[in-house]
């Protein structure tokens, strides 16, 4: 059985209506009745607010534990995370990690470990005041899961700011299980530091809006979406495994080049002065930051394949409206991306579109590089 995992995250939506908030609740129905994801990680359990929504969940019936670890909600299995800011000793700026523990009991003493080293734990992705190593430790021993966060953005993450050269400066490398990528980076990318090679990747959506949940995820083969297969998956054991990572296209992401941050013309790597409008707010991109950490020419064997997938709402012409319409026709946005055909989708919205989707598909839309915090975007040739 394949098993799509997005990660969906903090954030408050920009119009809230009680349908479209970013509760746990409203989250879980997203993913499970129209992304058609089935396994979807969030990383504000930590916080007691998000803990009692799940309890809920679980004594009126509508949720339940698994025996393997999870909640199971309708079609989607939530796997509960906790994004954490560390920045101890070692580190030369602040990085996140994403923990996953398996129940709400393992997640309930994190939380009691963490009051005392949080400033708040009702927020996510708050400063954690103690060692990376520390934490790696807590999370091990509550048979948990930790997972460097988007490893390569400028600002807040392993590769960014935490370390000079090497994730060993910071963490335990037998206690990490697994990477996440980040929307500007991918595989052959990532593939070029050699350290990285025993790890495997993930894509996740980083997502702060229920639309953008599942603009990258990952098949998985397992045999349950489970706490447990996804541990053995991500540890490729017993046939356990990621057959592909679906992420966006790098050039979409935020940071992919470097730019200075007040006119966004893109500079070389580590410029210290704009050249076009003089200022020193520049914004190195994770394309220049990984060819500078480049370790190794060779490629690790048997990768699974990335595939680019360009989240429809990025598509130039396709509104809300037309977004609505398709999930009407379609079901779920994964089908519009990778199934349906040309002639079905015609049917539904205008030619010039369709095919748009269809190129897309096959990896031929242009794209103007993102930046600086802006993300890329689709070029539309007239
Ligand atoms: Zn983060
Ligand atoms: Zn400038």
């Amino acid at each position: 059985m394949h098993i799509h995992i997005g990660r969906d995250m903090h954030g408050q939506p920009v119009k809230i209506t009680a349908s479209n908030q970013l509760t746990l609740t409203n989250i879980l129905k997203e993913a499970s009745r129209r992304k058609g994801i089935d396994m979807i990680g969030v990383i504000d359990c930590q916080s007691p607010a998000v803990q009692e929504e799940i309890y809920h969940l679980l004594v009126t019936e509508r949720a339940v534990e698994l025996a393997d670890g999870g909640i199971r909600f309708e079609n989607v299995t939530l796997l509960m995370g906790a994004e954490i800011e560390v920045y101890d000793e070692k580190c030369q700026g602040p990085l996140h990690v994403l923990c996953f523990l398996p129940t709400l009991q393992a997640m309930n003493t994190f939380t009691t470990w963490l009051t005392s080293r949080m400033k708040n734990v009702t927020l996510s992705s708050q400063r954690y005041y103690g060692t990376a190593i520390d934490l790696q430790n807590k999370v091990s021993e509550l048979s948990g899961l930790f997972i460097p966060a988007h490893v390569f953005t400028p600002f807040k993450s392993v590769y960014g700011k935490g370390v000079k050269q090497s994730l060993q400066e910071v963490f335990d490398p037998h206690l990490i299980d697994g990477i996440e990528l980040g929307l500007s980076s991918d595989t052959n990318m990532a593939d070029q530091i050699k350290e990285l090679h025993p790890y495997t990747y993930l894509t996740n959506s980083d997502s702060h809006s229920l639309q953008k949940i599942a603009r990258e995820y990952q098949k998985i083969q397992m045999k349950e979406p489970s706490f447990k297969e996804f541990h053995r998956a991500l540890h490729q054991m017993d046939g356990r495994k990621i057959v592909a990572n679906y992420g966006m296209n790098p050039l979409l992401g935020k940071y992919f080049t470097t730019v200075c941050q007040k006119c966004m013309n893109p500079v070389p790597f580590q410029t210290k002065q704009c050249p076009t409008c003089q200022s020193k707010r520049i914004i190195n991109g994770v394309y220049d930051r990984i060819k500078q950490l480049k370790s190794t020419n060779g490629k690790k064997e048997n990768r699974p394949p990335y595939y680019y997938q360009v989240p429809l709402d990025y598509l130039p012409g396709l509104g809300a409206k037309t977004f609505e319409k398709l999930l009407a026709h379609f079901d779920t946005e994964m089908n519009v991306i990778h199934q349906i055909s040309f002639e079905q989708l015609a049917t539904i919205i205008p030619t010039k579109l369709a095919t748009l989707i269809i190129e897309m598909r096959k990896g031929n839309l242009e794209i103007k590089a993102g930046g600086g915090g802006k993300y890329g975007r689709v070029v539309t040739r007239s």
